[in-house]
């Protein structure tokens, strides 16, 4: 079993970390049993977020009359002091608890300070001395903000993505988390279904003793698989650096990496996964990118109206509008079965 220590938080918790996220797709009877297998299995370290409609609550249902024994982490999008205020108690009465381990804002565009204006921060320190809150946290797709976030010293911990694709602008900041003792907490470290081996994954992330990964759990085999890395954590070998450098010389170039820095777009597209789609087709399950729903987002990017807002915003100078229209046209040719994938 391995552990991460979050920084001056002083939370020591396994390095398996919960990503509540995708258990607002599963009834809350299935969650809840989802919740307490990984509890049962060592997980106790729990991500959710005020965002993610109905997850908090299934959190609430799960770890009733337990609460000591996890660590639970959420966010607020508020973007004023009534806001934050009104988002922390529904949060408490969601997750049937008086006090949240770290709250976080969630993905600011700028790093909250005090006299900033926004009272955000000076609400999140009232929380803080009302007991409401233990530590103070942000997460963030920007680099910029989180560099600001560690340089302000106001924060105790920083979510951040970052797996085997990260640049060494993404390593740079993991050093300086742990230079300026705060806790590193990775999301995204399969790329968002990109990276389909998570052994490979976890090895990565475990070359960083204070990096600790979330992995977004819905389905009982992905639990399983994150559970016996509890007991069994994969360590980096040949082979599995072998395969890491593979991926990332498959996934150079014009690859998106769904950070979502150019978010969002005025048309309404969601350039995160519609601008690596043809990827995702290929290295995930293809059903989970062929219904409905993804079917009417990829055809939104119709509605580019080549704004260039994206282009400018990318920190990895791709040219997204062009490659929005590439992933459409290969998408199309998937649908209509010009084009096969597995
Ligand atoms: S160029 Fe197109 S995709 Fe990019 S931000 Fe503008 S409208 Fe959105
Ligand atoms: S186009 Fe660039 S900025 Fe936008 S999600 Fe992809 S990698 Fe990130």
């Amino acid at each position: 079993m391995a552990t991460v220590k979050l920084g001056k938080t002083g939370i020591v918790t396994d390095k398996n970390g919960f990503g509540a996220l995708p258990i607002q797709r599963v009834s809350d009877d299935e969650a809840v049993r989802i919740l307490q297998k990984a509890y049962d299995g060592g997980v106790t370290f729990f991500d959710t977020a005020r965002f993610y409609t109905d997850s908090e609550h299934k959190l609430g249902l799960a770890f009733k009359g337990m609460r000591d024994k996890v660590i639970i982490a959420t966010k607020t999008a508020a973007k004023n002091a009534d806001e934050f205020r009104k988002d922390i108690r529904t949060s408490l009465d969601n997750l049937q608890t008086d006090y949240i381990d770290i709250y976080q804002f969630h993905n600011p565009s700028f790093c909250p300070k005090p006299g900033d204006g926004t009272g955000l921060y000076e609400a999140m320190l009232e929380a803080k001395q009302n007991g409401m809150i233990k530590h103070i946290g942000i997460t963030n797709h920007r680099l910029k903000v989180a560099h600001e976030a560690i340089d302000s010293g106001l924060y105790e911990t920083l979510q951040f993505p970052f797996c085997y694709l990260a640049s060494d602008e993404d390593i740079e900041l993991v050093t300086k988390c742990k230079q300026a003792d705060m806790g590193f907490i990775a999301m995204k470290a399969l790329s968002g279904g990109l990276i389909t081996d998570s052994r490979a994954a976890y090895a990565f992330e475990a070359e960083f003793d204070n990096v600790l990964p979330i992995w977004g759990v819905q389905r009982e085999s992905e639990l399983d698989e994150f559970l016996s890395y509890v007991t069994n954590p994969p360590a980096m070998t040949d082979d599995i650096r072998a395969l890491i450098d593979n991926d990332r010389k498959q996934l150079q170039g014009d690859f998106c990496r769904g950070c979502g820095y150019c978010m969002p777009c005025p048309a309404g597209i969601e350039i995160n996964n519609c601008a690596r789609m043809s990827l995702l087709l290929r290295r995930s399950p293809s059903e989970l990118q062929l219904t409905p729903e993804v079917q009417a987002k990829m055809m939104k990017i119709e509605d580019c109206m080549h704004c260039g807002h994206c282009r400018s915003m990318c920190p990895y100078h791709l040219d997204t509008p062009a490659l929005l229209a590439k992933n459409l046209e290969d998408y199309k040719n998937v649908l209509s079965g010009k084009v096969k994938v597995c």
